[in-house]
């Protein structure tokens, strides 16, 4: 029979995240003063182990055993060739994904989320906050504080509180508390629902609410945690593309192309960094960012400084960014709608040394369609987008007459977004592309705000 699964066993799983600001130069994130700030003054927000990790400059940090201990649930990840998709699109490139959908919330989350809490329990604090969009971020947390003993308490969007309860019940699962966001909880809160007592709530305002629940809490034992774009995050994530070296190598394949789509950048980045070092010491090898043409920070953005939240609590961060006002149009893939984009992957787009492409909302659930039909599994609607990018590379592969080794990213299953298949099914879904009047705004909000430096690493 032919290989389908290349495994790794639990002796096999990388025991060192790779940390690619060992390669990589960066603009410093910076203060309300427009000046560099100081770790220090994230000490209330986050744990100071984490807060050195995200400054860290070592090229590889150990993953501790509690942590592989707790990953070892779900990973090492199946890397798996796509021999059904292939054979559907008559291409004679081998496609192969990292399967990412197997972690208990049944995404690449809780990658980052167990050794957030890990090192929360370690400096001694009782409970987490954060903030959840669809879900997926709230629910891999929850997950990992139940590991580690942790009180978990999220700030749901409203919208989604009230249209998608599934992800809500995987959090009681887990013992986490989700409460609707504007909620009566917080400051930021109230004052939002006296204006608008039927405010919809979004991210940023969920974001204000559990920063200012962690750094209320006077005994000091709350932090936040964030679920995408940070360092820190980026570093936690790089155990997927760690384990797909190791498995290419088993079968002596190398990529010719790794994809992964964008929202933060975290799976992407976890996939992607490992293979950004081969490439920075020589291998050639393309990679790809896939975005959606509804939020397309990394292909039509500026490298800007700007806030990672819309109330404009968070340092400015060098970024692509759509603006923190931005708010992109409703499409399915929630984890797609940020503004900006995790700096690190940010300062690779400008050297070019990763290739960022957009694709559209019907494209990317036709590929998922696709996929479903033929591999089988059913992607989340944000891993649809890596995969439209996967079909185009196939199908030019095929033109070309070219053996291409194509490795992506199956970040998350979508088992629990299944009304968003039904409104595709149904014809209710719409491509959405930005128009110049939404570009204009976007210049407009970043206007004022310094312009970071185009640095080279090499
Ligand atoms: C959250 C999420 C994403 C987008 O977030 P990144 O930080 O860009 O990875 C992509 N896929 C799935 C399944 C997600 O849950």
């Amino acid at each position: 029979m032919d290989v389908r699964k290349i495994l790794l066993t639990e002796d096999e799983m990388p025991r060192q995240w790779y940390n690619i600001l060992a390669d990589i130069k960066m603009n410093p994130p910076l203060g309300p003063d427009g000046k560099p700030i100081s770790p220090d003054a994230l000490a209330p927000v986050f744990p100071m182990n984490l807060i050195e990790q995200e400054v860290s400059s070592e090229r590889w940090i150990t993953i501790p055993d509690e942590v592989l201990n707790v990953l070892s649930i779900w990973r090492p990840s199946p890397m798996v060739r796509a021999r059904s998709l292939e054979k559907a699109l008559g291409t004679p490139a081998r496609i192969y994904f990292k399967n990412e959908a197997l972690s208990p919330p049944g995404s690449h989350k809780p990658n980052t989320a167990v050794p957030q809490a890990y090192y929360n329990k370690v400096f001694g604090i009782k409970k987490l906050t954060t903030e959840t969009g669809a879900g997926q971020w709230g629910s891999a947390l929850a997950f990992a504080c139940s590991q580690f003993g942790l009180e978990c308490k999220v700030f749901m969007v409203r919208i989604s509180f009230d249209q998608k309860p599934y992800r809500k019940s995987l959090m009681a699962a887990w013992g986490g508390n989700c409460v609707a966001s504007p909620s009566r909880e917080t400051k930021a809160g109230r004052d939002v629902l006296e204006q608008f007592p039927n405010s919809p709530g979004s991210l940023g305002i969920a974001i204000s609410e559990a920063i200012e629940e962690a750094v209320g809490d006077t005994s000091g034992q709350t932090r936040y945690s964030l679920g995408s774009v940070l360092n820190h995050v980026m570093l936690h994530q790089t155990i997927i593309g760690l384990e797909a070296q190791k498995q290419m190598k088993k079968i002596g394949e190398y990529p010719d192309i790794v994809i992964g789509c964008a929202g933060g950048g975290s799976n992407f980045a976890g996939l992607a960094f490992p293979f950004v070092l081969d490439k920075i010491n020589g291998k050639k090898v393309e990679i790809y960012p896939v975005e959606p043409t509804a939020c397309p920070t990394l292909t039509r953005a500026p490298f800007a400084y700007d806030h990672g939240d819309s109330a404009g609590y968070t340092p400015l961060l060098p970024m692509y960014s759509l603006g923190h006002t931005f708010v992109p149009a409703p499409i399915h893939a929630g984890g797609l709608r940020y503004h900006g984009m995790a700096p690190t992957v940010s300062q690779l787009a400008t050297e070019g040394i990763i290739e960022p492409k957009a694709v559209t909302q019907l494209a990317a659930y036709q590929a998922g369609v696709l996929m479903a039909r033929t591999e089988g599994i059913i992607p989340a609607p944000e891993t649809n987008h890596a995969l439209a990018c996967v079909v185009d590379e196939a199908r030019k592969a095929k033109e070309e007459g070219k053996e291409k080794v194509i490795l992506f990213n199956f970040s998350g299953h979508g088992l629990i977004d299944l009304v968003a298949y039904d409104k595709y099914f149904s014809g209710e879904l719409k491509d959405y592309v930005l128009s110049q009047e939404e570009e204009d705004k976007f210049e407009a909000c970043l206007k004022n705000y310094p312009k970071p430096q185009l640095l080279k690493s090499r």
